[in-house]
This record gives C-alpha cells, sequence and structure tokens, in this order.
C-alpha cells in the first residue's frame, strides 16, 4: 500500500537476466529470470543476498543490452522489458519470475504475470503466501514452491501455509523443492514428507542440498540417499536429487 492507503501497482525488481534454470525437474532450459527485490523470509542458507531488501535500480544483462534502470516500475513497462528480452533469446522455455519472494510485490505482479500471457511463466516461490498465490495462479504455467524446514533454514515453522499454498499450486504443474544440510532435524522430514502424501503425493519432491559459498555441499551422498529413500518408503512416488546446477557452470 502506498500513504494513501491504496494498493501501488509499481514493482521492484533486481535483475533481469538469460541464463539456464539450475535447480529443480526444468534444470538445463533455456529461461529469462525476471528477480524480484525484497524477501522477508529470512533463510539462513540464503544465496541471493542482494534481492532481500528493495533496490534503487535493477540490472539487465540481456543479449545485446547492458544497463541498469532506477525502480520502480510499472508492470506495463516490465512486461515491454519481458517481451523485449524474449524476442532476442531464441528456444526460450520459460520466464522465471523468482526473487527474492516475488508473491510479496503481489499488487505489481497481477498485472505483470496477466500481461505476459501467452508466456509460460515459472514462479518460484517460497511458498508460504497462499492468498498472494491465488490472486495470480491463473496467469501461471509452473509454480516451483520450497518447503522451509526449519532446521535448515532457521525460519519459523509453516507446515500450515504450506499446506494452503499447495492446495492452490495443485491447479498447475507443481514441484516442491526442500533444501537440506547436515542439521536437518528428522522430524521435520517426516512432516513434511507426510504433509506432501495427504496434499499431492504424486507431485515431483526435490531433494536440494545446499550448497556452501565455497561451492561445497553442506551434506553427503549417503546423507542424501537416506532421505530420498526415507520419502520413497513413506509413500511418495516422485523423490529426485538435484543440486543447484548453476553453479557448477559458473552461471547467475
Ligand atoms: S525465501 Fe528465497 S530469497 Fe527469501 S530468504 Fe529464503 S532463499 Fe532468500
Amino acid at each position: 500500500m502506498n500513504g494513501s492507503g491504496t494498493a501501488t501497482r509499481t514493482g521492484v525488481l533486481s535483475e533481469v537476466f538469460c541464463t539456464f534454470q539450475g535447480e529443480g525437474p526444468h534444470v538445463g532450459k533455456r529461461h529469462l529470470f525476471v528477480r524480484l527485490g525484497g524477501c522477508s523470509v529470512g533463510c539462513r542458507f540464503c544465496d541471493t543476498p542482494d534481492a532481500l531488501r528493495p533496490g534503487q535500480g535493477y540490472a539487465v544483462r540481456i543479449p545485446g543490452l547492458e544497463v541498469v534502470r532506477p525502480n520502480p516500475i510499472e508492470p506495463e513497462a516490465a512486461v515491454a522489458l519481458v517481451r523485449d528480452a524474449v524476442s532476442r533469446v531464441c528456444a526460450l522455455h520459460a520466464v522465471s519470475v523468482t526473487g527474492g519472494e516475488p508473491l510479496e510485490q503481489v499488487d505489481f505482479l497481477e498485472p505483470f504475470l496477466a500481461g505476459l500471457a501467452p508466456l509460460p511463466v515459472l514462479l518460484e516461490t517460497a511458498g508460504t503466501l497462499p492468498d498472494a498465490l491465488a490472486r495470480v495462479i491463473d496467469s501461471v504455467a509452473i509454480v516451483s514452491m520450497d518447503f522451509k524446514l526449519p532446521s535448515v533454514a532457521h525460519t519459523a515453522p509453516s507446515l500450515d501455509a504450506h499446506r494452503r499454498f499447495l492446495r492452490l499450486a495443485r491447479r498447475r504443474e507443481v514441484y516442491v523443492k526442500v533444501v537440506v544440510n547436515d542439521r536437518l532435524d528428522a522430524a521435520e522430514w517426516d512432516d513434511a514428507v507426510r504433509l506432501l502424501l495427504d496434499e499431492a503425493p504424486d507431485v515431483p519432491f526435490i531433494v536440494q542440498p545446499e550448497t556452501r559459498r565455497n561451492g561445497s555441499l553442506a551434506t553427503t551422498f549417503s546423507a542424501l540417499a537416506a532421505l530420498a529413500d526415507r520419502a520413497t518408503r513413506l509413500g511418495l512416488t516422485d523423490v529426485r536429487v538435484i543440486p543447484q546446477v548453476h553453479k557448477f557452470l559458473g552461471a547467475p
């Protein structure tokens, strides 16, 4: 809301760039990333610290255009920027709208995503804002939903919000991504798996090992195998271990 009490439609971006999707089941596909600025979730392992607070400007790095522009941006201008970027890139699989937490800017996101049709949009989100998701779900093709484990992320428990979020996200292609490390609490793991069994037992469940700043993984192969096997034994049908591939490529 702005000072007059009405919702502001302008948005704050962090960066717009072309790369390969580095996480989840669409890894390796050519994506245009639109990263929104600002996130209040506070994950300990966050690897986008520059996007946690709204910045004064955003960087555009697409073929033939490298520039920094001022925030905020109107949704119509953001749509024009994406369409220009898409026209410069061949064989784009999707526009990945990420953050920060994009759903924290839902008043901007709603007209922005609606304006992108029919481009396929992949929404990357922490999966804790179901009311905001309800406003944009019809403009989203793929939902990449995080599942935050407090013992790993050092965030507050969010099982109820994740449950409501997943019920809505099921209307689209959705996968659930959970970051793990060697401090994971086994009871939290079982709670997360059981929630998925209740709500969406067939969606891809992506176990993503935390990548440390030095590039090493914050857990072991045997621990990852044990987690995946336990989730499968409990009843999930599509469990995959996929690290952050873009970090191996030196990509943003
Ligand atoms: S939700 Fe994403 S952007 Fe926000 S703190 Fe967690 S990892 Fe960082």
